[in-house]
């Protein structure tokens, strides 16, 4: 008999810590699971999925007008910001009632509770005022969205938390950011019919993105009337009354608005979790330090996905989770892969993008050649839409290896995952070429680029 109540104790029940209970207890693990909030986490709750429902609702405020170049008239056309919720809402709950029968069918506790560490072996319930004991805590609590506090009024912004939850459509929106987040949302409200203004403090958006995706996306957003605000950030944020805000930037310059939306990064959820009662220790940014195998500087304690601030994707934590339930339950100590992890910006358009942007493969390799294509996709003849798609092949120029792939348009993200398992395989730019086209697609121009991109002098 075990001195401990559990083989593993999971603190937070997102992607990350809901894949590492469930194939501990499929390995026979005697498994708990603590969650505060809702079983499903940042991704299914509050992130990716909900998002995306926002990202399909959006998307008709184009097509209705894309639709009658094609000869449809759509007209007194409505748009019902409520009966959006409701169904999102619906569905989340459907959702997370299939992540909890799902961890209940593996056989794992699920204790609805916050949770804080007590010592290296030991869980404090605070729902419950009690202690558990494991042989090994996970911790999988993730990030959350940070506001600048040191900006006064900041509390009077809203971020992608609350954002799904909108009583109602606001008809202008201030976002700050140029991420992941500012730019989906920016994307979302504009196809809603808001007014948008982007703030962002440096000069390109999705900066770590190819530049070439930073100027495509840039554009389109532009093109779509949302207002791009570059080297600016708030300064301020007044009520100015009647429910609007007045945001001052720091170029002088003031905006007022409906809603104020901070999307500015997420920081890992270490915060008084106890951590210091196990001396498990944290990096400067507060996210947990984790070995190659996310055990963390206490032998009994390990820690996946967002709360390590490795690589903030929820497929990501999802392979750490799987990696760590491998390892500590299943006798095969396994690493997570993070070469190659395909990426998607819900834009409008979207953006993929899989392994070395051009200006990463020419700080490493010695020949990079560039192949591009910026063209109007055949959608947008008859739909009158300015819509451009643009794709990028970086190709290691010695061994002729794909290194990377970057496309805006549609469907980018759905074509980034097939031409990710090209890439990580490692084919070669002649393979890329070896493969007949599929006409008429978008797509097929990923096969026929056939010269290499020189820049005009
Ligand atoms: P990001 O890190 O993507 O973007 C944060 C943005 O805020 C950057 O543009 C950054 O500027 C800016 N910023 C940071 N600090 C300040 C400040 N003090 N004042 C003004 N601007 C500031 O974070 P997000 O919140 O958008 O997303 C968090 C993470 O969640 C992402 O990194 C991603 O891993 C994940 N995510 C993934 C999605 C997907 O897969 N589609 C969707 C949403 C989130 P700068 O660029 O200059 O640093």
């Amino acid at each position: 008999m075990s001195k401990f109540d559990y083989d593993l104790f999971t603190i937070g029940a997102g992607s990350g810590g809901v894949r590492a209970s469930r194939m501990a207890a499929n390995y026979g693990a005697r498994v708990g699971v603590a969650e505060e909030y809702r079983v499903g986490g940042t991704c299914v709750i509050r992130g990716c999925v909900p998002k995306k429902l926002f990202v399909y609702a959006s998307e008709y405020g184009h097509s209705f007008k894309d639709a009658e170049g094609f000869g449809w008239t759509a007209e007194n056309v409505n748009f019902s910001w409520r009966k959006l919720i409701d169904n999102k809402d619906n569905e989340i709950d459907r959702l997370n009632g299939i992540y909890i029968r799902n961890l209940k069918n593996s056989g794992v506790d699920i204790f609805q509770s916050r949770a804080t560490i007590k010592d290296e072996y030991t869980v404090h319930l605070e729902a419950e005022n009690r202690d558990v004991t494991a042989k090994k805590i996970l911790v999988a609590t993730g990030g959350a969205p940070w506001t600048d506090e040191s900006i006064k009024g900041h509390d009077l912004g809203i971020t992608s938390n609350e954002a799904f939850h909108l009583d109602e459509l606001p008809s202008h929106v201030v976002v700050a950011g140029g991420g992941y987040i500012a730019i989906e949302f920016a994307c979302i409200f504009r196809g809603l019919g808001c007014e948008v203004c982007l703030v962002y403090r440096g000069e390109d958006i999705l900066r770590y993105f190819d530049a070439d995706v930073s100027t495509q996306v840039h554009r389109e957003m532009q093109r779509q009337g949302i207002r791009v605000v570059t080297q600016a950030v708030f300064d301020e944020i007044e009520d100015i009354g009647g429910g609007q805000k007045r945001v001052h930037l720091s170029n002088g310059s003031k905006i007022d608005t409906g809603l104020v939306f901070w999307a500015v990064g997420r920081k890992p959820a270490t915060q008084n979790l106890g951590l210091e009662n196990a001396g498990v220790e944290l990096a400067e940014n507060d996210a947990i330090k984790v070995d190659n195998y996310s055990k963390s500087t206490t032998d009994s304690i390990y820690a996946v996905g967002d709360v390590t601030d490795r690589v903030n994707l929820t497929p990501v934590a999802i392979r750490e989770g799987a990696a760590f339930a491998e390892t500590c339950f299943n006798n095969n100590p396994t690493k997570t892969d993070y070469r190659f992890i395909p990426k998607a910006v819900f834009s409008q358009p979207p953006v993929g993008s899989v392994g070395y942007a051009e200006h990463e493969a020419r700080a490493e390799y010695k020949n990079v050649d560039i192949y591009k294509t910026d063209f109007r996709p055949m959608k947008h003849t008859l739909s009158g839409s300015e819509e451009r798609m643009m794709m990028k092949i970086v190709v290691d120029g010695d061994s002729d290896r794909v290194l990377g792939c970057h496309i805006v348009g549609d469907d980018a993200g759905e074509m980034i995952q097939c031409i990710a398992i090209a890439v990580k395989a490692g084919l070669t730019k002649a393979q890329f070429d070896d493969t007949v086209a599929l006409h008429p697609t978008a797509a097929e121009e990923l096969v026929t680029m056939r010269e290499k991109y020189k820049p005009a002098d």
